[in-house]
Formats: C-alpha cells, sequence, structure tokens
C-alpha cells in the first residue's frame, strides 16, 4: 500500500522526490502544490488549537543556526558522536561500549519475536554540519539544528522578559529540523531534512507536577489526532523502557501509528527534568531561573515536551485517509486539511452559458478564500473520481437545470450523494 501512496503522492503533487531531475538525493523530499497545501492546512490547525487557543502559550521562530555552543550544552554533540551502533529493525543507536544496553535491547526485539542486527560501528555524526561566514579558511563550522528543541530554551528568559506569562505555561514552534540519519525510508517517514511542531511546557520542578502534566498532554495530543481523523484503532502509546529513552529524557512516550510497515512513531510526549535549562546555565553563565514573583522563590523549571514530526503526521494522515473502493480511490482526508475544499465543473465545456455560469461560482468561492479546483476536462464521473484521489469534499456541477433556477449540484465526496443546492447558498452549505 505504501507504494500505491508514493506513487499518488507523485502524479497528483503531494511529494515528489527531492532534486529527482538530478537522480534525487536521499533522505530529502518536496512537497508539491497539494502536498504544501496539505501541510500548511496541517501545520495551520496546529498553530491554532495550540497558540490561539491557549492563554498559556506563546510561540515563537527561533533561527536554524545556533551558536555552537549550544548544541555542546544539549548533549548532542557528545550523544551524537560517540562510536555507535544503530540497530537496523528499529533505527535505535547505542553507544559501542554500552553491552548492556545493546544486549538489554536485542532482548527487547526477541520477546516480541522481531530480528535483530546491528549496523558496523561507526562514528555517527547526527548533527548536519555547514560554515558561516565568506572568507574561505575562516568560516567557522556550524550545525544545522538536529531538533528544534533548544531554540526555545535559549529563549527561555527572552519570552518570560517581553511578554507576562508565568509559569506553567509553553513556549510552541514549528520549524526544519536535519539529521544525518544513516538509514533514510519508508518515504518521508525518515528524512534528512524534516520538520517538527513541538511545545515544551515549563513546570515547577516536582516530580508530581511532572506525572499530572505529563498525562495531561498525553491525552491532549492523543484526543487531537483522532479529531483530526486518525482512527483511533491504529494509534497506541508507546512507552520508552530505561535503555531506549534520549539523554535528555526522564520520561518518554511514543504515540505510534500502525503504518503500513508496522507500528511506528510520529510523535513523542518527553519530561525532560531541568535538563536543558540548567545545562544552557552551565554553558552561557547565564541566570535562567524563574522568579515567582508572588512568593519570591527561584527555580529551573522542569520542561514537558510534545514533540511531533510534521512530515511523519501528513504521511500518517495520507495513509489512513487513503481508501480503495471498488470504482475509485478516496483520500478520506478531514475537510480541514483536504488542499481544495471544492472543486467546480461545468456539465460540458463546448456550452458558453454553463462555462460562463460555472466561471462566476468558481470565481466568487475564490474570492471569498476558498481553496477551489476546476475542472472541465473529460466526462463528470472522471472528474469526480479525480477530486475523490486528492480528497475534494465537495464537487459543484452547473447544468442545465442551472441555467433556469440557479440551483447546482453538489456531490459529497464520502457518500457520493448529490444534493441541489440554490447558489446564493452556496459559500453557506459549504461552510456548514
Ligand atoms: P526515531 O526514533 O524514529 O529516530 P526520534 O525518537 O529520534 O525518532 P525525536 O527526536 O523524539 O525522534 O523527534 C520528535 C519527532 O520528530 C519524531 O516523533 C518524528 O515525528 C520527528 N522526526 C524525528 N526524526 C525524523 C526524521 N528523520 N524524519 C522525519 N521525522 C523525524
Amino acid at each position: 500500500m505504501l507504494d500505491e501512496i508514493i506513487a499518488l503522492a507523485k502524479r497528483r503533487g503531494f511529494i515528489y522526490p527531492g532534486s529527482e531531475i538530478y537522480g534525487g538525493l536521499g533522505g530529502m523530499w518536496d512537497y508539491g502544490p497539494l502536498g504544501s497545501q496539505l501541510k500548511k492546512n496541517l501545520k495551520d490547525w496546529w498553530w491554532e488549537d495550540m497558540v490561539i487557543k491557549h492563554d498559556d502559550i506563546v510561540g515563537i521562530d527561533a533561527a536554524i543556526m545556533m551558536n555552537p555552543k549550544a548544541w555542546e550544552a544539549s548533549g548532542h554533540v557528545e550523544a551524537f558522536t560517540d562510536p555507535l551502533v544503530e540497530c537496523k529493525t528499529c533505527h535505535r543507536r547505542f553507544r559501542e561500549d554500552k553491552k548492556g544496553e545493546i544486549q538489554a535491547h536485542e532482548q527487547e526485539h526477541k520477546k516480541k519475536n522481531e530480528s535483530i542486527e546491528w549496523t558496523a560501528s561507526q562514528k555517527f555524526n547526527l548533527l548536519v554540519k555547514s560554515y558561516l561566514g565568506v572568507i574561505e579558511g575562516k568560516q567557522s563550522e556550524i550545525f544545522l539544528r538536529g531538533e528544534i528543541t533548544n531554540g526555545v530554551h535559549v529563549n527561555f528568559k527572552n519570552v518570560i522578559n517581553s511578554t507576562r506569562i508565568k509559569i506553567p505555561f509553553g513556549i510552541a514552534q514549528i520549524g526544519k529540523a536535519f539529521r544525518n540519519e544513516i538509514t533514510p525510508g519508508n518515504f518521508t517517514f525518515r528524512s534528512r531534512e524534516f520538520e517538527q511542531m513541538e511545545v515544551q511546557f515549563y513546570i515547577p520542578p516536582q516530580e508530581e507536577e511532572a506525572m499530572r502534566w505529563f498525562e495531561y498532554w498525553k491525552k491532549d495530543r492523543m484526543d487531537w489526532y483522532i479529531k483530526l481523523g486518525l482512527n483511533p484503532e491504529k494509534l497506541r502509546f508507546r512507552d520508552h523502557s530505561d535503555a531506549e529513552r534520549a539523554h535528555y529524557a526522564r520520561m518518554a512516550t511514543d504515540i505510534e501509528y500502525e503504518a503500513p510497515w508496522g507500528w511506528d512513531e510520529f510523535m513523542g510526549i518527553h519530561h525532560r527534568g531541568n535538563w536543558d535549562l540548567s545545562r544552557h546555565m552551565q554553558y552561557s553563565g547565564q541566570d535562567l531561573r524563574y522568579k515567582n514573583l508572588e512568593t519570591g522563590e527561584e527555580y529551573i523549571p522542569f520542561d514537558i515536551e510534545t514533540s511531533a514530526g510534521v512530515d511523519r503526521s501528513l504521511l500518517f494522515l495520507l495513509c489512513d485517509a487513503y481508501k480503495k473502493e471498488e470504482r475509485r480511490i478516496v483520500l478520506k482526508l478531514h475537510p480541514r486539511l483536504a488542499p481544495y475544499k471544492v472543486a467546480v465543473f461545468p456539465l460540458v465545456a463546448n456550452k458558453a452559458e454553463l462555462v460562463g455560469k460555472a466561471q462566476e461560482i468558481y470565481h466568487s468561492l475564490q474570492k471569498n478564500a476558498w481553496p477551489v479546483a476546476w475542472d472541465d476536462r473529460g466526462n463528470i464521473g472522471k472528474r469526480y473520481f479525480a477530486q475523490d484521489e486528492i480528497g475534494t469534499p465537495f464537487c459543484i456541477t452547473v447544468d442545465y437545470q442551472s441555467l433556469e433556477d440557479q440551483t447546482v449540484t453538489v456531490r459529497d465526496r464520502d457518500t457520493m450523494k448529490q444534493e441541489r443546492v440554490a447558489i446564493p447558498q452556496l459559500i453557506e452549505y459549504l461552510n456548514q
């Protein structure tokens, strides 16, 4: 099924292989006209629910390139450059010298009757290096961020000082991250350039509080993906074992989806303790403690992080929406996510009055900011199927009756039922 989705994504302009005319570049993908709109709809929805609708969460947009010290502080330079072996089954990496962890990991796979094979030991540097500066020989080496999290932590004080926000509060961010993944694959699932959407939620440094917020965000995020239309039966939590938890995490749970290749992670909820802020305090020499102005108490807060992949979320939304019916392929995307909300057709292309009226409707929808498609090729049935395949929820057809009584047919993607709607009522009908 994944092959079919990859083919559809390319054919209809959702996702193309990156720099394809040059033979591609491993782990890179380009989003086409429909894919970029779908991605934008997903991110806008996330931002609306996380930032706009929350009093206690603000957004930022930090630079991709950071002072290299930030990556030493975050632990990535160290964690990402030791000689490591990677498990070919689940892509987790372990330091070669941590034999106990490796054995424990092998046991976990064995318990589930899964095969286990390791890559050769190598110094993996997961951080992508670049050079900043124009004078050859005087350039400084920097990293493209390997996760977007640290752009938030280094701005913790700036956000506190420039807003009136008080703990508990969150900082949200959406942005690109880069990783030298050694085994990119499963379409966009493991890419070398990808996007994340995250909230770092700062709370008082108490384990009880941490538990409460950890559970809160787990539920909140699961509910959100169900609201987006993902089949709840294909969603589950998976707690990280001690051996697999990242260097910064005290508690970690993934939300997994049952992908065509098996259950796999597309977002994580992590209790990061005060790891990040205390490390940035240590490496920057700046005081990053939070001061409770009412009690005078000062502390380094804990951080409960929710970190989701935009590309993985989008991929799973596509997999979940993809339905093969007897006569058609249909993407049952939530209408809010669908790239086009509506398509407009004249019944036939060679009748000027029909085309004129259909154009009028098309332009009036467009002026009202409705993402609308136009099609006048082939027969109506084929046009319906072409829209089903890209998830357009409604198709409007202008026929001969439209010229007489100012009504059109509106066809529903999921039920394939048609209703006659008066043209002046169209926008209200679609809104509903
Ligand atoms: P994995 O174990 O699959 O490598 P991870 O545990 O390293 O992922 P995190 O560091 O927790 O991932 O990143 C948070 C989210 O960012 C992931 O849940 C995923 O959605 C996304 N992500 C991470 N790496 C990639 C990648 N190479 N390609 C696409 N998305 C990614």
